[in-house]
Formats: structure tokens, C-alpha cells, sequence
């Protein structure tokens, strides 16, 4: 990477580096080191758990069963992660992979550097960007941030108003109530249409009613609690000229407003794509999702052949496939090295095969219920705010469309929109869809912002100050010769799908 830095040896390398300790992450690991492998997992978090389990063994919450059972699965996970031989590196920032298996991270002010055979992104999911007017005012959050914060330190907003789509939204409603904190309303933006056309996919729901009923059940307990629902809304809006001051929206022509100084905002949740776009691993424009995948086989192997994508981060899958997931990925990676034949593989990885499956086919009901709506997807109005980082409106990206940024690159280059420190997180979909529209082509024809590392902020600290980083022990399983770098003679070199 940086020019002072010796080029990497893979004498002292581990087999596998993970990037994220959710539940993709942690099955990966716990797979990969029950057959040997010398494994990292690296996550920014100061606990494993990832989103959906966050804190989960330190909850600062005196009865955390209010976030539900789901919630508490987590234990069984974490504990499994814990009893295991991999290394877990938290609370660090990785900002750059490289494609000769280096992994640069900031650990406490400084860089520390490993390398590894094969990686796995297990990254996660991000919520969809919600560009509707005044989303980038003070008082308005992402109903998942709120959820973070309930989860990390046991804090809470009464009286907010949570706004959107997705069984996110209902599920994090409901944890607030059942804390006895208030909720000024709901206001439910899934329209009526996505009910009709969610009926083509209903068999895959009721092949796992579980989730089904469970689904039914929130929205039966907000309904109970005697919450304020506001069903089929769209135009929505935040209220407030320097903060949030609360919403607008329509039901059914009927114009309503709802004051609050809180605004949760959620419709869903995206892959979050930027380790693998920094890695340059081939990509595609998934129109069920409405959002860009890595692309990968069955294996959850991409483009470059080393780097496996597990988890949330290769498609909304759920916390359940995700663990599934990272099972396969281990085991593929397991393959590629050496340390598995490839029928054992094939053996063990058959029935997470068929859950995934199953998952799907409930995955298709539920993108198809909760699909976000264009106007709350791709702004019209051209004081919104597209790019909170550099504060740019539909109308400057309309101008330097005019100009001639064609593509999301183009388009960065004219007007900055994707160039802050979030480094087009909060705008990559917008734009490849607003240019979609733009130009009148399919979005996969438009692309998304070419993305480079670092992939995280990285001070100047961070980056004079060096260690690296080899694994702790020396396994007693000798690697086989056709292990390498990038993990070529793999017998499970299956085309990236
Ligand atoms: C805000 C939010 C809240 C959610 N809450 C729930 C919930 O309550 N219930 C539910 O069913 N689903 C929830 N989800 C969906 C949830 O993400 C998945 O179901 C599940 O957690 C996916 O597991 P995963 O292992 O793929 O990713 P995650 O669980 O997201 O784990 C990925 C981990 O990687 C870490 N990471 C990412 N990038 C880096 C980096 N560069 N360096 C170091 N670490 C990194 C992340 O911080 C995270 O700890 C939530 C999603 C979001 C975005």
C-alpha cells in the first residue's frame, strides 16, 4: 500500500482475515477454525454481535428480553465466536484491503497491518439513504441509528416520530414501546399497491410463517399500544428550516403534520458495498433490492477469487442466512486452501444450501411488500439535499448533469456530490438512480462511484505510526502446496453468478 511499507510475506500470514463479527462473521470463523485455520476477525465494534446482536453479552439495558428473542439468540453465537481459536481484533477500523491479502486497520492511533490468504467481507448492511426534503436537518436520524443507540447506551427519544417502511421499523417501534417510551406516531409509507403485488409472492411467505406471525405480531402490539398509525402515506417531508421540527405527508389526498423534534427516518436496509467496491470485485444492479451486490457464486466467492462475500454485505439476506452464509464462505475458503476436500465441503454445506433457499423465497415477499417508493427514492424537489456531506441539492447535480456528468463519476467530479467523508454512502444510490431517470437507462447501464481506499477516515497519525500484526499461534496442520494468495487450484472455482 503506502510506498514505505515492505511488500507483504505470506510466511507469517493467517489463512483467513474476516472484516465484521456479525453473524456472518462469527459462524465464518467459528467453521473455518474448527477445521484448522488460522483465523482473524476484525470488526470496529468494541464487542462481537455485529447490528443485530450489538452488546448482546453487556446490554446496558436492565431487561434486554425487550428487544426480543431474536435479540437474545445472539448469545448462543457470540459464546460459540468466544469459544473458538480465532483471533478477534475489535474496535478497529479497516480502511484498506488490498488485493495481495494486506489488511491495513487503525487500531488505537495507529496502523497495524496482517495478512491473510483469503478474506472475508462480512461487513453488513447500511439503511437505504431516505433523500426525501429536510432528511439532512438536525433532530432527524435513521430509525436504525435510534436503535443503536437503545442498544450501545440505553438511550431513547420520547415522543419521536418513526417514518418509513421495512419490519426494521415496526421492530424498532415496538422495542420502544415495550420500554414504555412514547412514540408520537407512525407514520407507514408502505403503499397500498406493494400489498397487492406482494400477493404474487405469498407462497414463499408462508413457506416460513414463523417470520410471518412474527412480522404480524409488532404490528399487532403497536397497534395495541395505541400508538398513532398513519397507514399509505407518501409526499413525506421533515418540517423545520435549521432543525427538525417534525413531518408532512398525505394519506389518501388528505394533507397531515405531526410536530416533534425527533424524526426517525428508516426504508430498509443496503448492502454496505464500500470494502468491496474499494476492492474492485465485480458488481450488478439488483432490481428486486433496488441496490447494487458484489457479485458471487454459490460460495459467496467474488470476481478475485480470494475475497468472499458473506452476510448482508452480499445482498439483504436476514441474521439468520447470514450465519449460514458465512458457514458456506468458510467452507468454500476451506476448499481453496487445502484444508478440506471439496466433497466434505459440498456435504456440510448442503443444509444452510437449502435454508438459504427456503429464506429467499420469503426474501421475495418481503422486498416486494416493503419496496420503497420512487418519490422517497429518487427526489424531484430541487432544494433536497442529495449529498449531506457536501450539502448538494437535486438541483446541483442537475446542473452538473447539464454539464456533462453522465455518470456518477462525472457527475462527483462536477459537483462534488460523493467526495465527503462518507464517501457516498449516503448518496451512491440516489445518484445511480437519479441518472437512471436522467438519462432514461437502466441503472446497471449508469454504475456507482468507483471507490478507492482508504475506505474509512484515516488521520495522519494513524498513518506514521506502524505495526504489523502476525498470528498468534502456529497451527499444526500443514497447508497444502496449492494454497496461495489468491486461492487459484481451488477445485471450487465455480463462475462468480
Ligand atoms: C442499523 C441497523 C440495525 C439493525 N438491527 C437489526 C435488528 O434489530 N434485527 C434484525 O433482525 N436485523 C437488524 N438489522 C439487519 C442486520 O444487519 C442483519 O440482519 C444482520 O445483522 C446481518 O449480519 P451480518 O453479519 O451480515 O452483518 P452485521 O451484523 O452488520 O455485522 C457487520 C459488522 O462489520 C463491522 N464493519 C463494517 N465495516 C467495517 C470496517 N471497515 N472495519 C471494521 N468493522 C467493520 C460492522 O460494524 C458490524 O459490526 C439491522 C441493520 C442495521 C443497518
Amino acid at each position: 500500500m503506502a510506498d514505505n511499507l515492505t511488500a507483504p510475506s505470506f510466511n507469517n500470514s493467517y489463512d483467513i482475515a474476516i472484516i465484521g463479527a456479525g453473524p456472518a462473521g462469527m459462524s465464518a470463523a467459528i467453521t473455518a477454525t474448527k477445521a484448522g485455520a488460522r483465523v482473524v476477525v476484525l470488526d470496529d465494534k468494541p464487542r462481537s454481535g455485529g447490528q443485530i446482536y450489538r452488546n448482546v453479552d453487556a446490554s446496558p439495558l436492565a431487561n434486554s428480553a425487550v428487544l426480543g428473542e431474536d435479540y437474545l439468540k445472539g448469545k448462543q453465537i457470540t459464546a460459540a465466536f468466544k469459544r473458538s481459536a480465532a483471533e478477534h481484533i475489535c474496535g478497529v477500523n479497516v480502511w484498506h484491503v488490498g488485493n495481495n491479502g494486506e489488511v491495513l486497520f487503525s487500531l488505537e492511533g495507529e496502523t497495524q497491518r496482517l495478512t491473510a490468504r483469503q478474506i472475508i467481507v462480512a461487513t453488513g448492511a447500511m439503511e437505504r439513504p431516505f433523500p426525501i426534503p429536510g432528511w439532512h436537518l438536525p433532530g432527524v436520524m435513521s430509525a436504525g441509528s435510534a436503535q443503536v443507540m437503545l442498544k450501545s447506551d440505553g438511550l431513547v427519544s420520547d415522543g419521536a416520530v418513526f417514518a418509513g417502511t421495512g419490519p426494521l421499523l415496526y421492530l424498532i417501534v415496538a422495542q420502544y414501546l415495550r420500554l414504555g417510551v412514547k412514540v408520537k406516531a407512525l407514520v407507514d409509507t408502505t403503499p397500498k399497491t406493494n400489498y397487492v403485488r406482494s400477493m404474487s409472492e405469498i407462497a414463499g411467505a408462508l413457506s416460513a410463517s414463523a417470520m410471518l406471525i412474527k412480522g404480524l405480531g409488532l404490528m399487532n402490539e403497536i397497534r395495541k399500544s395505541g400508538t398513532q398509525v398513519y397507514r399509505f402515506a407518501d409526499n413525506l417531508q421533515v418540517m423545520g428550516s435549521d432543525t427538525a421540527a417534525g413531518v408532512s405527508f398525505c394519506v389518501s389526498g388528505n394533507s397531515h403534520e405531526i410536530v416533534s423534534d425527533h424524526v426517525f427516518l428508516h426504508q430498509g436496509v443496503i448492502p454496505n458495498l464500500n470494502m468491496t467496491r474499494a476492492l474492485g470485485v465485480q458488481h450488478h444492479w439488483c432490481e428486486q433490492q433496488l441496490c447494487w451486490k458484489p457479485t458471487t457464486n454459490s460460495w459467496g466467492q467474488s470476481s478475485q477469487s480470494f475475497v468472499s462475500v458473506a452476510g448482508d454485505s452480499s445482498g439483504i439476506v436476514g441474521a439468520d442466512s447470514a450465519a449460514a452464509m458465512g458457514r458456506i464462505c468458510a467452507l468454500g475458503q476451506l476448499v481453496s486452501l487445502g484444508l478440506m476436500s471439496e466433497q466434505q465441503a459440498v456435504t456440510e454445506a448442503a443444509e444452510d444450501q437449502r435454508f438459504m433457499a427456503r429464506q429467499q423465497r420469503f426474501r421475495r415477499f418481503i422486498d416486494c411488500l416493503y419496496r420503497p417508493i420512487d418519490q422517497h427514492r429518487k427526489p424531484t424537489d430541487e432544494n433536497t439535499v442529495v449529498c449531506r456531506c457536501e450539502e448538494r441539492t437535486v438541483k446541483d447535480l442537475k446542473q452538473g448533469f447539464a454539464q456533462g456528468g453522465r455518470d456518477p463519476n462525472q457527475l462527483k467530479s462536477q459537483t462534488r456530490c460523493g467526495m465527503g467523508p462518507c464517501q457516498g454512502r449516503m448518496c451512491g444510490h440516489t445518484v445511480s438512480e437519479l441518472l437512471a431517470d436522467w438519462r432514461n437507462e437502466p441503472v446497471a447501464d449508469v454504475g456507482y462511484y468507483r471507490l478507492r481506499t482508504p475506505m474509512r477516515l484515516v488521520t495522519l497519525q494513524e498513518l506514521s505510526r506502524f505495526t504489523d500484526v502476525a498470528p498468534a499461534v502456529t497451527p499444526s496442520i500443514i497447508h497444502s502446496t496449492k494454497s496461495s494468495s489468491s486461492g487459484k487450484g481451488s477445485s471450487l472455482e465455480e463462475k462468480p453468478q
